[in-house]
């Protein structure tokens, strides 16, 4: 500063050439930089191609069961405190952004006016939910760019409800499906990748999860121009009676609310890769079948208001998975959260979903290799049998990292194990299943 101020005063020919060599200095101070940042992102570019060329074809999808931020309907009393979401998400936002995929199920209508679909003598007993046009600020604060609508509430303030939550929804960008005109949407992901999204629920005017032969054949429509393919449901009965899948049809105030157990298998015959349920308002055990990842309830992620949020309905996880190119599942991760004083969603050291995720598939699905450890890390371990060599007889002794099938053994721990479910379990392994079954004879 001192020099470019210093320099017009003067007017000789010292000056005149002082003043070049300066401006050429200048200049070249100028260039230099600009060039060598140019080079240099250039290298990161390239870099960063490389990566998502040759390493990261794998997708990384973080989900989450029921939103619903606050309703302005029958008053706005029903509303977070200054009528504003932010705070309710603020505290787990780090845990939601970080994945190719962000997904939610919408429990409500967007809209700050729309007449209610059903006629309601007392509104304080109605449950209808019409989130403020605002609130859709929380949906990309929190990053969410796929949302399902298929639920018991996407409905409830009619036509004019869902017109403006998809007007909400197409201006922030978010991809979205789930209703009966719209049961499927087709998203790129890196350039190169397509993404199928399917939603069904058993509800009025959404793609219905009874028909399963009708779910079948869109999956099997977007198999065809996709790489991977996401189903999302909302079935199963409600509240903390209705923890297990049972993995029959679940009746649920005088509904049908589907066979969770039977369309998730079906959808993944079909060629669906990842299977996300939601509607019970509490968590569901997990399972991976042919390969692919099935959650069967994420709870309830973060709703306000007018939600029973005591026990097993406060708390939930935040689910994220890394599937393969081809959709299959590699890794996966429980963030356990609860809700407080009405809908704020925390981290919950206590960790309570990893411990109820863990029982619960435990129970429901005891021939599950799936390790879910207690920081709720989510792995398939390689075989669940260790064959070891006890003077000239093998025993098979179950994998430590398997604790579903370790409670079952404890009934045999004199050795004479339960034959035939080995020869269950070791049928999963093929090639592996001879070498160790000739173990077992060798044995007798
Ligand atoms: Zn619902």
């Amino acid at each position: 500063m001192k020099c470019v101020k210093y320099i017009p005063k003067k007017n000789n020919q010292l000056n005149k050439f002082s003043f070049s060599l300066i401006y050429s200095f200048l200049l070249i101070c100028l260039f230099l930089p600009t060039h060598y940042i140019k080079s240099q992102s250039k290298l990161d570019s390239l870099n960063f191609d490389l990566k998502s060329d040759s390493i990261s074809k794998h997708i990384t999808i973080t989900a989450v069961g029921d939103i619903m931020f606050g309703t302005n309907f029958p008053s706005k009393k029903y509303l977070p405190k200054n009528e504003d979401c932010i705070p309710l998400i603020d505290n787990v936002k780090e845990f939601l952004n970080k994945a190719d995929i962000i997904f939610g199920n919408l429990e409500g209508c967007i809209s700050d006016n729309a007449p209610a679909r059903k006629r309601c003598n007392d509104p304080t007993k109605c449950y209808l939910f019409r989130m403020p046009k605002k609130f859709g600020n929380c949906l990309e604060y929190a990053g969410f760019n796929l949302i399902s609508l298929a639920n018991n509430h996407t409905w409830d303030f009619g036509e004019k409800g869902v017109e403006d939550t998809k007007s909400v929804l197409d201006s922030l960008g978010i991809n979205y499906a789930g209703l009966d005109y719209k049961p499927y949407t087709i998203f790129d992901l890196n350039e190169n990748q397509k993404i199928g999204f399917c939603s069904f629920a058993p509800n009025y005017r959404t793609p219905s999860l009874l028909n399963i032969g009708k779910a079948q054949s869109i999956v099997k429509e977007l198999t065809k121009t996709c790489d991977v393919v996401i189903v999302s449901f909302h079935g199963g009965g409600e509240g903390s009676a209705y923890q297990n899948v049972t993995k029959k049809t679940e009746k649920c105030y005088g509904e049908n609310r589907g066979n969770v157990y039977e369309f998730s298998h079906a959808m993944i015959d079909a060629g669906a890769d990842v299977i996300i349920g939601h509607g019970p308002h509490v968590t569901r055990a997990i399972e991976i079948y042919k390969n692919k990842f099935i959650a069967y309830s994420l709870g309830n992620f973060c709703t306000y208001g007018r939600f029973r949020l005591s026990g097993p309905n406060g708390i939930a996880p935040i689910l994220q998975l890394e599937i393969s190119e081809k959709g299959e599942f590699v890794s996966g991760k429980i963030t356990p959260i609860k809700q407080i004083n009405g809908g704020y969603v925390k981290l919950d050291n206590e960790k309570k979903v990893i411990k109820k995720v863990q029982d619960l598939t435990n129970t429901d699905f005891p021939e599950q290799v799936i390790i879910i450890d207690n920081e709720g890390n989510i792995s398939v371990a390689s075989t669940p049998f260790e064959n070891k060599q006890e003077g000239n007889s093998f025993r098979v002794w179950l994998n430590e990292n398997y604790p579903a099938y370790a409670q079952q053994i404890q009934l045999d721990r004199d050795g004479s194990y339960n034959n035939s479910y080995i020869t269950k379990a070791y049928q999963k392994y093929g090639a592996e299943y001879n070498q160790v079954m000739n173990n077992v004879r060798r044995k007798k």
